[in-house]
């Protein structure tokens, strides 16, 4: 069974750009690269979950996600950082057009995303990991079965104050690494 570190996105990965979707525009976050080959050296491999209500909302396309997706992809696999799959929500309960305007299972802090991921790769819950910026990913760990941990990255510490001593708290993503090290 895999060792998995399910990742969020915006604010965990890359830095956080409202509705960014676009390649040019895209900075990892501080340390993420290096917290992640660390990672990997730790024998955990990696499943992208990401909320992208952006899509709902008609302001980008499924196709301008999976482009940029792709891209990241790419470059981080330049870095030897190999992504199982990057999981992604299009949805919105509210603010979606059409067919994306849906009450999902898999906009987080729903699980479907990391359920789908679990059951697809042979995940071992025990020892894999939810990481992310906000409230909706934490909660979205939890339902799964994984132990969750906020990166003060993105709007991390914002929500600082109110999850802590509910989950654990990382600084970044080679802070991650550091703390399951221990
Ligand atoms: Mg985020
Ligand atoms: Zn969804």
């Amino acid at each position: 069974m895999r060792k998995v570190i399910f990742l969020d996105r915006d604010g965990t990965i890359n830095v956080e750009k409202s509705y960014l979707h676009k390649w040019e525009d895209f900075e990892f976050e501080i340390n993420a690269v290096e917290g992640l080959k660390k990672l990997k050296e730790m024998g955990y491999e990696f499943i992208v979950v990401t909320n992208q209500s952006g899509i709902a909302r008609g302001y980008y396309s499924e196709e301008d996600l999976v482009k940029l997706n792709n891209e990241m992809t790419k470059k981080l696999k330049e870095f030897g950082i190999d992504i199982l799959e990057c999981f992604y929500c299009p949805h919105h309960p509210e603010k979606g057009i059409g067919k994306y305007k849906v009450d999902c299972n898999c906009r987080k802090p729903n699980p479907g995303m990391l359920l789908e991921g679990i059951e697809k790769y042979g995940v071992d819950i025990e020892n894999s990991f939810m990481i992310g910026d906000k409230k909706g990913d934490l909660e979205a760990g939890k339902k799964a079965g994984l132990k969750s941990i906020l990166v003060l990255t993105g709007y991390g510490k914002k929500v600082e104050e109110e999850i802590r001593g509910k989950y654990a708290v990382a600084k970044d993503l080679l802070d991650v690494a550091n703390i399951l090290k221990k």
